[in-house]
């Protein structure tokens, strides 16, 4: 085929005419899975930042992902501007401690910490799982090596002292593949720490009888006593269809990290958006029920980035 290169030289010519002077910036956030809770969020922060994209040249856009432990490593190697993190793997990926042990990412950087997430232990009402001392001999996914909630389970599994060699079947599958899985009988249960309520858990609800699992007790108690960035805290008995009471879980925060090499005013820019517009943000989503301006600074595991810094200082949270 010949090519017209004059055409070419003219169509580009046109194109390089009809953009701005100066050249948009592009921001990506590392999310989860698409039915969780971070990825709607990011795209609530996306949203908001693009409608002023003409002052501030900057596009953002959101990335589906495997979840906190991927979105660390990726904005360590410079692959992901932000991403959404687990305040647990947040601080521990800073402190190369546990699944970052001789890999700690100094970098690392806070912006705000959202909103609270909680270990959901969603389980087949017929599997006979009535408190986690029953999942011996049980069929569980504990979710894939980059996500969070394989990090909260590990945890949890090894405060309980239970074994994975004690359970039927192991899947080391993305929570979104959880609802179908356990519609299918292939699992009696999963795990996903995340921001309720959230789509995954109702599509569950609502193809299959489920119950949640109170991870509570002593054991539990000691290890939010220990570690500074887990809570204790209740999944509403209101969330899911079939599900009629209160579940008290361990929890952390959802935390919007960066780097410290990422552009100062990238970050003021994110910080300021999600302040400048706090109360149509906290009305998008149900698991923002509790936040407040002041609580985006509770549990940042990580020191904060001076653009958000600036931000918070500007909106006079931080004094
Ligand atoms: N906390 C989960 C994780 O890091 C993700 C939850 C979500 O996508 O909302 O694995």
């Amino acid at each position: 085929m010949m090519i017209n290169s004059k055409k070419i030289v003219g169509l580009s010519l046109a194109l390089s005419l009809s953009v701005p002077a100066f050249a948009a910036q592009f921001i990506t956030i590392g999310t989860g899975g698409v039915t969780g809770t971070y990825y709607p969020t990011g795209g609530a922060i996306c949203r908001m930042m693009n409608k002023n994209k003409k002052e501030t040249g900057i596009r953002c856009s959101v990335e589906s992902t495997g979840g906190s432990v991927y979105n660390v490593n990726n904005i360590n190697a410079n692959e992901l501007d932000f991403g959404i993190a687990q305040s647990d793997t947040a601080y521990q990926g800073y402190n190369g401690e546990g699944k970052f042990k001789g890999k700690a990412v100094t970098g690392l950087r806070s912006v705000l910490a959202i909103y609270p997430e909680l270990l959901a232990f969603v389980v087949r009402k017929d599997s006979g799982i009535k408190t986690m001392s029953d999942t011996k001999g049980k069929k569980l996914n504990i979710d894939i090596q980059g996500s969070g909630t394989r990090m909260s389970v590990d945890t949890v599994f090894d405060a309980l002292n239970i074994k994975t060699s004690d359970l039927a079947l192991v899947n080391e599958l993305k929570a979104s593949e959880g609802p179908t899985m356990l519609k299918d009988n292939k699992i009696d249960g999963y795990f996903y720490t995340v921001g309720h309520p959230t789509a995954n858990i109702m599509d569950a609800a609502n193809s299959v009888d489920i119950d949640l699992i109170a991870i509570d007790g002593k054991a539990i108690d000691a290890l939010v006593s220990k570690y500074a960035y887990y809570a204790k805290g209740v999944i509403s008995g209101t969330f899911y269809k079939g599900v009629k009471h209160d579940t008290p879980s361990i929890g952390v925060k959802a935390v919007l990290v960066t780097k410290n090499t990422i552009n100062e005013e990238f970050v003021y820019q994110i910080a300021k958006t999600i302040l400048d517009n706090f109360d149509e943000f906290k009305a998008l989503h149900p698991a923002y029920k509790t936040i407040t301006k002041e609580s985006l600074l509770d549990g940042l595991a990580v020191p904060q980035h001076p653009g958000a810094i600036r931000a918070f200082k500007e909106a006079g949270i931080i004094k």
